[in-house]
């Protein structure tokens, strides 16, 4: 009888370490690298993954347990599969069984053999899609100039565009290109989130469906349900599928002809996993790409720093000092949107260090107006000229955006007689006051209480709500607007999308869709109003706090809010031939405390490179990403102690053994985490950082036998838990 490696994923609490990642099986039947098993685990039967033939097994053979069932008719996961895994194990510092089964939709996991069998006999039904079809657009000089960039040189590609450049058609036109030249061609189309982003798909389903047939174009995200992930992930798996358009997730679909990999947005943070194997599927991306010689591009209006500063301008010379590995591609113009900002993002940002020169037709943005809120009164929310702009909105028909990240009513209450504050028990947060159905909620943990009548402190009847949340905000307009009127005399109709009111399955699509019908005039959000959407009759966004973002201890804080805000704008004049009818003004508003600031100076002008420039500059000071390299080791317990006890002992494990790197990695000391307790859990956590990115790969994956070893000693017993993420999104 054949024995077998098999990648399964053992339970957390297991003792197998990530040394032992494979288990061995016998088998009936010698399988193929990749095929699907179910075996059995203790007392349960799991899914598992061949990983090869175990040749050289030196226990009792005879004692080894049996495959219990072949997944039969699925075909084996092609060998780029399983080196993607493999990579992504190792690289992320998880076990291969993991790494492996994660990948896998949720469906196989659960499915019994016979249960699956069914299931795949039943014929796939062929939902009768209502799309209408859509033929390519002309593309236009930038674009066409891209196109040709791209098709002459390997990439990546870094797609830097203004917002509504063109860069969906960009993406569109290569992937007609590939898959007439090849008929088996598949293209992976990755997305941030997609339910913010249906027209994305729409334009995808309606550009291919009817040129490819039903089922060529599927997509995989979270918010599908299991059955319909599996058969999304078998038609990529098949090849039947030719275009697979997703979120993270999506990155380990098994496409064994894939050629093609866009990520689009490719600055958005969520890309990375926050939970299990982190991974982060851009970079993830890079690496599948450049495994199997498919071209891969990343697009974005405000690319993060790392892409940023890996990648190069056409023409210039080739990688050094860690930049430069990517080909910058440039589109500077917006189409068809009309801004009154005579500096588009082309003007100042683009045009200085951009491959594609325009000379002509700089993209115009909105017209950028900051209040200088240290000149206001205290506690205004409005300013009195950004309330008579959107007044103005109102009066003539168009549109505004008010943007808060902040939802709830206010951030706390607080009751001035003896200074308590909602916080929540279980956490080191405030709770968030909801007047809306009267309960103070934290956000971290979940935990709901009615509102008190009076302070439980010192029974004072007068506690008051501090600071604002999007629900005070929509209840001040409706306030404010009250006797404005719209052109057809009725009154101002405002409305709110965060995730309060989005929680109702369908209550996205629905408000969006009131939205773009014009059944509002102000729509007041958190960023989830900033991503994407294609709103055609907004002619004002207005960030009315945006000062909060900067007071995060995180060294992204700065790139992640130029960003927002530059998303935000691009909201705002998509439709020119509208705002030439309207005779309108396109404006970005901006309430700050700080008008001096870098952010503020750099959006003042639309100027990204500029931007990126400057915080480049100050990362490079610093030794930050991406001129330095992090991974975090986190522990949670029921006391900081313990947690920082657990993290001391794995950094003096670590100074006690020649680690491979170690000359070149720098560990710091255990700290609290921002919220340092949530759910009654203390967290603590402990920077890992290196100026060589192999240097910290070496000293992680030599270290890891060390933690795993000292988790399981008696002495950090009271440890919930402890990880690994590489290349941290969140310090
Ligand atoms: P981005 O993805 O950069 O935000 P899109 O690809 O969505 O930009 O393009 C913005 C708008 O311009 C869309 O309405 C799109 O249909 C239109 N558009 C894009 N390319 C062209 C073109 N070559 N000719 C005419 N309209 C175009
Ligand atoms: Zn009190
Ligand atoms: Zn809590």
């Amino acid at each position: 009888m054949p024995l077998l490696h098999i990648a399964v994923h053992t339970p957390a609490h297991s003792a197998i370490s990530a040394a032992s990642e494979l288990l061995s099986y016998r088998s009936e039947q010698l399988l193929p690298r990749g095929s699907l098993v179910r075996v059995p685990l203790g007392k349960r039967e799991v899914l598992g993954v061949v990983w090869g033939e175990d040749t050289d097994y030196a226990g009792e053979a005879s004692a080894l347990k049996s495959v219990a069932a072949v997944l039969e008719g699925i075909a084996a996961l092609p060998e780029s599969w399983l080196r993607l895994v493999q990579f992504a194990a190792r690289y992320y510092q998880r076990s291969l069984g993991e790494m492996a089964i994660t990948a896998l939709p949720p469906a196989l996991r659960d499915l019994t053999t016979e249960q699956l069998t069914r299931r795949l006999k039943r014929k796939s039904q062929v939902q009768p899609e209502s799309t209408t079809a859509d033929t390519a657009l002309a593309l236009n000089p930038e674009q066409a100039a891209v196109c040709a960039q791209i098709s002459t040189n390997e990439g990546p590609f870094l797609l830097f565009g203004s917002t509504g450049s063109g860069k969906t058609e960009v993406y569109l036109h290569q992937a007609a290109q590939l898959l007439q030249r090849d008929p088996t061609a598949q293209v992976l189309v990755m997305v941030p989130e997609i339910n913010l982003t249906p027209q994305l798909e729409a334009r995808f389903q309606a550009r291919f469906t009817t040129q490819l047939g039903q089922g060529s174009v599927v997509s995989m995200h979270s918010g599908m349900t299991p059955p319909q992930r599996l058969k999304s992930w078998l038609a990529a798996h098949t090849g039947q599928a030719r275009i697979v358009l997703g979120t993270r997730m999506a990155v380990f679909a098994s496409m064994p002809q894939l050629q093609l990999i866009i990520v689009d947005e490719e600055h958005d943070p969520s890309y990375k996993q926050q939970e299990g194997a982190r991974y982060s599927a851009r970079d993830l991306a890079i690496w599948r790409g450049h495994d199997l010689g498919a071209k891969v591009i990343l697009g974005s209006a405000t690319p993060s720093l790392e892409s940023w500063w890996a990648s190069r301008p056409a023409g210039t010379a080739g990688p050094q000092d860690g930049g430069g590995r990517y080909l910058r591609l440039v589109m500077p113009s917006r189409i068809g949107a009309a801004g009154i900002g005579a500096a588009g993002i082309g003007a100042a940002g683009i045009g200085a260090t951009g491959a594609v020169a325009t000379g002509s037709a700089a993209g115009a943005m909105p017209r950028l107006r900051m209040v200088d809120m240290r000149q206001q009164p205290r506690r205004t929310v409005f300013s009195e000229a950004l309330l008579q702009a959107i007044t103005e909105r109102v009066e003539r028909g168009e549109q505004a955006l008010i943007l808060l990240n902040r939802r709830g009513f206010a951030p706390v209450l607080f009751c001035g007689d003896c200074g308590w504050k909602s916080d929540c028990p279980h956490c080191s947060a405030h709770q968030v006051f909801h007047k809306n159905d009267r309960t103070l909620r934290c956000h971290h943990c979940g935990y709901t209480q009615r509102v008190p009548h009076a302070c439980p402190s010192c029974g004072n009847p007068d506690i008051l709500p501090l600071g604002k949340g999007t629900e005070q905000l929509e209840e001040e307009l409706e306030r404010l607007l009250r006797n404005v009127q719209r052109p057809d005399g009725d009154p101002a109709r405002i409305a709110r999308i965060d995730a309060d009111t989005t929680r109702a399955k369908g209550a996205l699509e629905e408000k969006l869709a009131h939205m773009h019908a014009g059944d509002v005039d102000v729509l007041v959000g958190t960023q989830m109003v900033a991503k994407g959407h294609d709103f055609r009759r907004v002619t004002l966004v207005a960030a009315v706090q945006p000062d909060g973002a900067l007071m995060s201890s995180d060294f992204r804080a700065p790139e992640r809010l130029f960003s927002l805000l530059l998303q935000a704008a691009g909201r705002a004049g998509r439709d020119a031939a509208y705002v030439a009818a309207q005779g309108s003004k396109v404006e970005m508003w901006l309430q700050t405390l700080q008008p001096d600031h870098a952010v503020y100076q750099a959006l003042r002008r639309w100027d990204y490179a500029g931007f990126a420039a400057q915080q480049l500059a100050e990362r490079r000071d610093a030794a930050m990403p991406p001129f330095a390299h992090q991974a975090i080791i986190r522990a949670d317990a029921r006391t900081q102690e313990v947690a920082q006890g657990f993290l001391r002992a794995a950094a003096a494990a670590a100074a006690s053994q020649p680690l491979p790197g170690a000359d070149d990695v720098f560990v710091y000391p255990p700290i609290p985490l921002a919220v340092q307790r949530v759910a009654n859990i203390e967290r603590a956590q402990m920077l890992i950082e290196s100026p060589s990115r192999k240097a910290l790969q070496q000293f992680l994956r030599a270290w890891q036998p060390t933690l795993h070893w000292l988790r399981s000693h008696p002495e950090h017993k009271a440890l919930v838990r402890w990880l690994v993420d590489v290349d941290p999104q969140a310090i």
